[in-house]
């Protein structure tokens, strides 16, 4: 990835920052808790977008909510992973970016939540947008201005 001046990064799109869908961790709204844990336990993410069958971005899960899923009065209900379907208690209400938004929106967005979810014009997963990226090139910028 290219290293861009502090401006230039606020002005420019989100579309040369982001990770790509291919690369980024996701599952179905259709597969059951027990697998969209085995994806984050084996990940090691605490959340990851849910996507249904034509790639469109319907949510976010993580294990928390999982865990909330199956806590009973008085133990942990984990038969129940196999029942309960993802759609059923991932968060839809979620903050989007399209990849024309610009890195000052996706900063602004980056201050309340770890990594944002990117689709295009017709609402299919295009990516991630990371706090980790924003970072980097932040970073990268305030080196150069120490020399
Ligand atoms: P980072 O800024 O790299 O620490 O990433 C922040 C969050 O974004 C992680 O905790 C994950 O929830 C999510 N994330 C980052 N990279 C991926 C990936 N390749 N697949 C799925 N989720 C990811």
């Amino acid at each position: 990835m290219i290293s861009l001046r502090a401006e230039e990064l606020l002005d420019t799109t989100i579309h040369s920052l982001i990770i790509p869908g291919d690369k980024v961790a996701h599952v179905n709204v259709k597969n059951n808790l027990e697998h969209a844990l085995l994806v984050l336990t084996k990940t090691g993410y605490t959340a990851i977008p849910v996507l249904d069958s034509a790639f469109k971005l319907c949510g976010l899960i993580g294990t928390n909510m999982i865990m909330d899923s199956i806590l009973g009065l008085e133990r942990i209900e984990f038969e129940k992973l196999e029942e309960i379907k993802v759609e059923e208690v991932m968060n839809s209400e979620i903050p989007r970016l399209k990849l024309t938004d610009s890195a000052s929106k996706a900063l602004d967005l980056s201050i309340d939540h770890p990594f944002i979810c990117v689709e295009n014009e017709e609402g299919t997963f295009e990516g991630i947008f990371t706090r980790r990226v924003i970072l980097k090139q932040l970073k990268s910028h305030m080196n150069k201005l120490n020399k």
